[in-house]
């Protein structure tokens, strides 16, 4: 049989870090909506998304087109301008 400790609360591992979060009062109303543990892995987390968009060829979404994107990456510097979703 089990012990059911005293601190029985939801646990899930960051999904940038793999760390688990325990529960925290803060997250009560959207822990179901809580991925990472801090601000900086959200941060890495959105880096590695948008870095991966780029990568990602979408229907409807290909402004340059395929030859141009392909060199796009390397002779251009990366801007670092706000990913608006
Ligand atoms: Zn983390």
């Amino acid at each position: 049989m089990k012990m059911r400790r005293k601190s029985d609360l939801p646990e899930k591992p960051c999904r940038q870090c793999g760390r688990p979060m325990v529960w925290r009062k803060a997250w009560a109303k959207t822990w179901d909506e809580v991925a990472y543990c801090s601000d900086r892995c959200r941060a890495e987390a959105a880096k590695d998304r948008s870095a991966r968009r780029r990568n990602a060829v979408r229907p409807g979404d290909d402004p340059a087109g395929p030859r141009e994107a392909a060199t796009d990456d390397r002779t251009r510097p990366r801007r670092s301008v706000p990913i608006l979703e």
